[in-house]
Parts: C-alpha cells; structure tokens; sequence
C-alpha cells in the first residue's frame, strides 16, 4: 500500500452515500486476507463475530445502503461527504 496515493472519494448517485475508492486487486485481495483469516476462526467466533459470513467481492461492487452497483457512483470531493460518517470501499475502474 502506498501511502502517499491520494484517496478518491465517490459518492452513490442514488442515495448520496459516500465511499472511498479501491481497485477490483485491492478488494479482492482484502477479501482474500479476511477469509484466511476467518478460515482460521473456530466455527461458532464465526458466527458470534460475523454471523458466519465470509467477505464476498460482492460488497465492493454496491453502495454500502441502497445497493446501487459501483458504477451508479461517481467521483466527489472529500468535503462532499457528511462528517462523521463511516465510508465503506467501493471498487472503481
Ligand atoms: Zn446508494
């Protein structure tokens, strides 16, 4: 991860939500490391921690509320996303 690269925000053309950009590499390969590690889990942390739900592609590919797909997004500037509001990653391309 390079650091220095400048974040792009997006924002949900339908519901206004915001979230930040990341590469379809990069989602996959935070999805790859959390399934590792939630392979390593016992059975019943699983389900006590994330209900028994491994981290799937697919919620980098959908706007964090309504499930609009990441295309239904377009690119905004930091100061366009409410503060104090949690971002999740969207995949951009
Ligand atoms: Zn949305």
């Amino acid at each position: 991860m390079n650091n220095e690269q400048k974040t792009v925000f997006l924002k949900c053309k339908k519901c206004g939500h915001g979230h930040f950009a990341v590469s379809r590499e990069e989602a996959q390969r935070q999805v790859d490391e959390f399934n590792q590690y939630f392979d390593s889990l016992t059975k019943e942390d699983q389900e006590k921690n994330y209900g028994g739900n491994k981290s799937s592609i697919d919620s980098y590919e959908k706007c964090f509320r309504c499930s609009a797909k990441y295309t239904e997004s377009e690119e905004c500037k930091e100061e366009d996303i409410p503060l104090g509001v949690t971002i999740q990653p969207l995949i951009h391309e």
